[in-house]
């Protein structure tokens, strides 16, 4: 039997420090390549450059190394790879899949209150298609991904089971580039997930809505869809994923052995069984068999 090669990654943003919720999700895709017999890649996602931290992206990957989980591969970042994202967008505008938009957000909001929909879904406005047909005399802003009418996306999440998202109902024509030149989220991850032959991608559980447009992505590029499995959110005091704004505190890696202990618990491994292990590589080892015991391939 031959077995597919497995390539996992983590793709954090260096927005700051790893803390107690983005630990859990770089220990499960360590975990997950691991128990798999696989590659584990790390990528720096730092095309979001307002609200990238100096620094961050070095202080994540002596973080990472302290508590043992240790890329394959040198690290990829996403600012170097600006003409990789320009030639997917090339090929979907040549292919009709996407097309300048000349909106603000105001027009965007007139549009639709015209149209008497107020539509409106994490503070994004659905995007009510007015430059589908042109720009009718406005200057280019951003590019948008042309979501086809039957954009119904069914996929299967490895934890959370089937999922199904309209796309063209619930998100609209999405931002590829933005209107102020950078790479939107969508395109770059695609590209990249791709270029990289990452075959499995696990992440925390509220990137799980964007999975729908990643699809529809790579069916338009005619890049393969990796298997998706989104892991349990740390939460901070006010009940919202932790992070920065409610209070999530860098990782402090002179106790890794207690953040990945900690980490673990928060992926439902049973604390028993690895107990045990008094250093990080024994921990690590116990875990890999335990996320092993627990996991759907
Ligand atoms: N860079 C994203 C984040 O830190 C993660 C992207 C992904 O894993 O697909 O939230």
């Amino acid at each position: 039997m031959t077995v597919a090669p497995y390539i996992g990654r983590f793709a954090p943003s260096p927005t700051g420090p790893l803390h107690a919720g983005s630990l859990v999700a770089a220990l499960a895709s360590w975990l997950d390549a691991r128990a798999h017999g696989g590659r584990w890649l790390v990528r720096i996602e730092d095309v979001d450059t307002p609200r990238c931290v100096p620094g961050a992206d070095q202080t994540i990957l002596t973080q990472l190394i302290a508590c043992g989980l240790v890329p394959d591969a040198p690290p990829l970042w996403q600012s170097a790879r600006g003409a990789h994202y320009q030639a997917a967008l090339d090929r979907l505008a040549a292919a009709g899949l996407a097309y300048p938009c000349g909106c603000s957000r105001k027009d965007i909001a007139q549009a639709l209150a015209a149209a008497g929909q107020g539509r409106e879904r994490h503070g994004e406005l659905v995007y009510p298609g007015s430059c589908r047909g042109g720009l009718r005399g406005k200057a280019a802003r951003a590019w948008r991904f042309r979501v086809p009418d039957e954009s119904c996306v069914d996929w299967t999440d490895r934890r959370l089971g089937p999922q199904r998202q309209d796309v063209a109902q619930e998100v609209g024509d999405f931002v590829l580039r933005r209107a102020d030149g950078l790479w939107a989220y969508q395109l770059a991850v695609v590209v990249d997930d791709a270029a990289e032959g990452i075959t499995h991608v696990v992440r925390g559980e509220d990137l799980a809505d964007n999975t729908a447009r990643q699809i529809l992505l790579q069916g338009a590029l005619g890049l393969p869809t990796p298997a998706y499995l989104h892991t349990p959110l740390v939460l901070g005091a006010d009940d919202e994923k932790l992070s920065k704004q409610n209070g999530a505190v860098a990782l402090n890696t002179g106790h890794a052995l207690r953040c990945l202990r900690e980490a673990g618990a928060a992926l439902g491994l049973p604390a028993t069984s690895i107990d045990a292990a008094t250093d990080i590589p024994a921990w690590l080892s116990a875990a890999t068999r335990a996320w092993a015991a627990t996991i759907s391939a």
